[in-house]
Parts: C-alpha cells; sequence; structure tokens
C-alpha cells in the first residue's frame, strides 16, 4: 500500500513502474558499454593511474573475483573521472568523465521534469594558493562536475577520501561510526590551528558541525554539505574569509548520517525517509534519526503500533543507531578530545527556513533566544543579500507546525506538534540543550514545494552557493565573538 504521502507527490504516482524502466535504461545502457569495450577489464588485478605520483592523491582500487566486476568497473571509471577532476592539470580532457547517463536511475527521474531558470553566479574567483595548502589543483565549485548531479554513496565515499588525501595540510578523513547495516559514517575535519590550538593551550578547540542526510530522501542536504565542505577547503590559502575560518574553527562536515536509508533511497524507493532498523512491529523497518535523540524523546510514539509512521522515534531514546553514533561521538570529542562545540548546523529539506531551538515545544524559551535570533536572522539575510532567496526565521516548534499544516517536509501530520509539544528528540534540540551548542539551527533547504524532495539536480549549486553565503556569515559571526577573526575582514565568499 502506499503511504499517503506519496500520492502527494508529484511524481509518485507513477514511481514503481519509472523505476523499472529506468532500470531496464540503466541495464541496456551497460550493455552497449561492455560491448564497447569499456568493461571488459575484468579479472583481479590492481588497475592505477600511472601518470599519478605515487603519493597519497593516488587511488588503488582492487577488483577481486568475489565482486560484480561490471559495477566496480563502473565505480573504478568514476574514480578515476574524480582524480581527473581533482588534478586537473594531470587530465587532458574530460572525456574520461562519467556522462549523466552512467549516473544511478533516480536521476532519470528528475531529469524528467521541467527545467528551472536558474541564474549562474559564481561566488568566488579563485586565485593562485598564497598559503600552498597543497600542490594540486582543484577546480572551484562550480566548474566541477560532482556537483553537475547528485551522488551515490559509491561515489561520495570515495570523493570524501581524496579530499583528505589531497589536502592534506587542512584535511582529515574522520569517521563518525558505524550504521545499522555496517556502513562507515565518514566525515571531513576541516581546520589548522594557529589561532585554534588545543595541544599549544588549554582551550578546547572550537568545532563547528554541519550534517546533512539525516533523512535520506532529502538529498539536496547531502550534496549542499559536500558543496560546503569542498567550498572551505579549495578556498583556503585563497580568500581571507575563508582562510580565516578554517584557521579559527575545526569544521566537521557530515554529509550522509544516514548512509543506510540514503542507498535505499538510490536503489529502492527514492522517498526513502528513515533508516533501515527494524522495529518492533516485523514489516515496518525504520527509526527517524531526527525524532530518536536523547532531550525530549518522545516516548508516546514509541510503541510498535506507530513503528509504520514516517517520524517513529524508535522503541527508546538513542536506539536509532545513527542519532546514537553521532551523540556519542560529539561527546567523546568535548569529553576526551579537548574539543567544544561551538556550532551547529543541520540541514534538512525542504521547506526554506532556519529554525532555532526548540523544537520539541514552543512554551519553553531557549536560554539564548535573543542571540539564536539574531544569528538566523543574519543567515537569512546572508543568502537574501547573495543570492536573492528568501528563507524564513522560525523557532523549529513552530516550523514544525507549519510544516504539518502546510505540508512541507514532514508531510506526516504529528498531533503532538499541533498540540504544542511535538518535535521532540530531534538533534536540534539535544546538541543545543544536553551539547550545550549556543548557536545551533536547524536549515531546510530549497525548495517551498515546487520539487520537494524530487529537486532538481539544477538547483545542486545555487544551494550550494546561498548556504556558502550563509556558512561565511556564520563563521564570521561565531569568530567574533569567540575573538578568532578580525573585526576588519570582510565576510562572504
Ligand atoms: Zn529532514
Amino acid at each position: 500500500m502506499s503511504p499517503p504521502w506519496l500520492a502527494q507527490n508529484p511524481a509518485g504516482h507513477a514511481y514503481g513502474l519509472r523505476q523499472q524502466r529506468q532500470r531496464q535504461r540503466q541495464q541496456r545502457k551497460r550493455k552497449r558499454w561492455r560491448q564497447s569495450g569499456a568493461g571488459s577489464d575484468t579479472g583481479t588485478e590492481q588497475a592505477r593511474d600511472n601518470d599519478l605520483d605515487p603519493g597519497p592523491a593516488c587511488l588503488t582500487v582492487r577488483v577481486t573475483a568475489q565482486h560484480d566486476s561490471r559495477s566496480l568497473t563502473m565505480r573504478l571509471t568514476r574514480l578515476l573521472a574524480l582524480i581527473c577532476l581533482y588534478t586537473i592539470d594531470l587530465c587532458p580532457s574530460a572525456s574520461a568523465h562519467p556522462t549523466q547517463d552512467d549516473h544511478d536511475p533516480p536521476q532519470a527521474d528528475i531529469r524528467s521534469y521541467p527545467e528551472t531558470d536558474i541564474h549562474a553566479h559564481i561566488p568566488f574567483t579563485p586565485q593562485p594558493p598564497s598559503l600552498k595548502p597543497s600542490r594540486h589543483h582543484s577546480a572551484p565549485p562550480d566548474h566541477n562536475i560532482f556537483f553537475a548531479d547528485y551522488q551515490p554513496l559509491s561515489v561520495i565515499h570515495p570523493w570524501l577520501r581524496l579530499l583528505s588525501s589531497l589536502f592534506t595540510t587542512h584535511v582529515r578523513l574522520i569517521n563518525i561510526g558505524t550504521s545499522y547495516e555496517g556502513r562507515s559514517i565518514p566525515a571531513l575535519r576541516v581546520g589548522v590551528h594557529p589561532k585554534n590550538n588545543a595541544a599549544a593551550s588549554s582551550n578546547p578547540r572550537k568545532t563547528v558541525l554541519v550534517t546533512g542526510g539525516a533523512h535520506a530522501r532529502e538529498w539536496i542536504s547531502v550534496s549542499t554539505v559536500n558543496y560546503l565542505a569542498y567550498s572551505l577547503i579549495t578556498g583556503y590559502g585563497q580568500t581571507r574569509a575563508v582562510t580565516e575560518l578554517v584557521e579559527a574553527f575545526d569544521w566537521v562536515f557530515v554529509p550522509t548520517l544516514n548512509p543506510d536509508g540514503y542507498a535505499y533511497s538510490w536503489d529502492r524507493d527514492r522517498l526513502w525517509r528513515k533508516n533501515r532498523q527494524p522495529t518492533p512491529h516485523p514489516s515496518c523497518i525504520g527509526i527517524d534519526l531526527d525524532r530518536a535523540y536523547g532531550f525530549h524523546w518522545d516516548n508516546s510514539s514509541g510503541g510498535s503500533e506507530s513503528a509504520c509512521s514516517e517520524s517513529y522515534a524508535g522503541p527508546a531514546a538513542f536506539a536509532a543507531t545513527e542519532s546514537r553514533a553521532l551523540a556519542e561521538w560529539a561527546r567523546n570529542e568535548t569529553e576526551s578530545r579537548n574539543a567544544t562545540l561551538v556550532g551547529f548546523l543541520d540541514l534538512h529539506s525542504y521547506s526554506q527556513q532556519i529554525l532555532y531551538p526548540y523544537s520539541y515545544s514552543c512554551a519553553r524559551a531557549p536560554p539564548g533566544l535573543e542571540n539564536l535570533e539574531e544569528l538566523a536572522q543574519g543567515l537569512a539575510k546572508a543568502i537574501k543579500r547573495g543570492r536573492g532567496r528568501a528563507y524564513e526565521v522560525a523557532q523549529a516548534c513552530r516550523g514544525n507546525v507549519a510544516a504539518a499544516a502546510g505540508g512541507d517536509e514532514e508531510r506526516m501530520p504529528r498531533p503532538a506538534a499541533e498540540g504544542g509539544g511535538g518535535g521532540g528528540g530531534s538533534a536540534l534540540d539535544y546538541f543545543y540543550h544536553d551539547m550545550r551548542v549556543r548557536y545551533a539551527y536547524q536549515i531546510r533547504l530549497r525548495d517551498r514545494g515546487t520539487y520537494g524532495f524530487l529537486l532538481p539536480k539544477e538547483h545542486i549549486l545555487p544551494s550550494g552557493r546561498e548556504m556558502f553565503d550563509a556558512l561565511m556569515y556564520f563563521g564570521r559571526y561565531l569568530g567574533l565573538e569567540e575573538g578568532l577573526v578580525e573585526e576588519a575582514g570582510g565576510a562572504g565568499g
């Protein structure tokens, strides 16, 4: 039986059929591709781009007999293309880049949507690096094929690894934890520490956490977190504003907090939201990661009868593997690794809203309400000023109520929210209250419902750009408050 929100979706009515047709098309493409000889490179061997230095930038892909050689060879082609992307001086032509048709089936669905009129702006023109953060040059995000389309886990995770290999001066690949199905939850830690140096002083390192993909179908949140990470990484040493922020803070970017759900949304159900963990109800899978945290976890939705709900909170607080992993990682950072979380941005879609605590209830004002509102308004203005797009600022509890009534992100009506006490167990509230992050926001990205979760790929760059404007404002605001950036420096990118 179709869930109720599917009927509201513009593509939902024919989704199953369309998926089948896409699979068929992909199979035909694979067949043609194999016949052309590109897929003949099978068996046990080590494939390597000999033009690259034998340094950390080289990726080694082993193709072993027990793997599906076709999918691995496709993956290998993608990886080599990615290597070319980030070492463009080594790649004479773009012919090795994957075409749009190489991407996974749900993209065909999105491509079937009418084109939108989006004006391109380039947020900054990279200058020759003055700080020489790496011997490699990189394509700026706006010229980068990685952001021309949504990417599956099989591309994103090697891409993160590659970035950490290319920019060893200020990027580390870290692991937040492991998903229910055993996938890693990777993250990039971006930062250098001339000012923010925990080793040289007893002060903890100031860390900003940026997460995406908690809800599987919100693909724009994944691509936007990647865009933000990439822009900060490649802007270091090239623009003063970025360099200042990379020196002031550790930035931790987690693009795919829910890797099992994300993979499922690519392979099986484009509109999947939760993780892929079993529930007390034998035929219902998945816990809503953003209802699973411990602060005001809502036990009224914990029964097996609600396990089929889109916003099922799990049988107990922190029952969702990935939410627990993020919380444990954050606790370990602050309690054992001399870090302090000063900012948290949790990206979702859709509805273009900047939401501040609390989510669980409007009856209780957060202690730093004025500051939270001020910064939220600043973020909205930074977006509006830079790209012209309007983002609404609201308390998360009100955003939830509006969402339930207006049919944006949370399509399933949540009765508790309408009664004034909904949206418990959110990451927003947990990080704000329990982890004492002074500036914590949930940002719901584009759009306002025209495409909803099926936002066409043409929005990837504009969404990335406007969020980068917001991120620069956010970093600068925090930097000034912490005394880590200069008054005279210019924000923006
Ligand atoms: Zn969401």
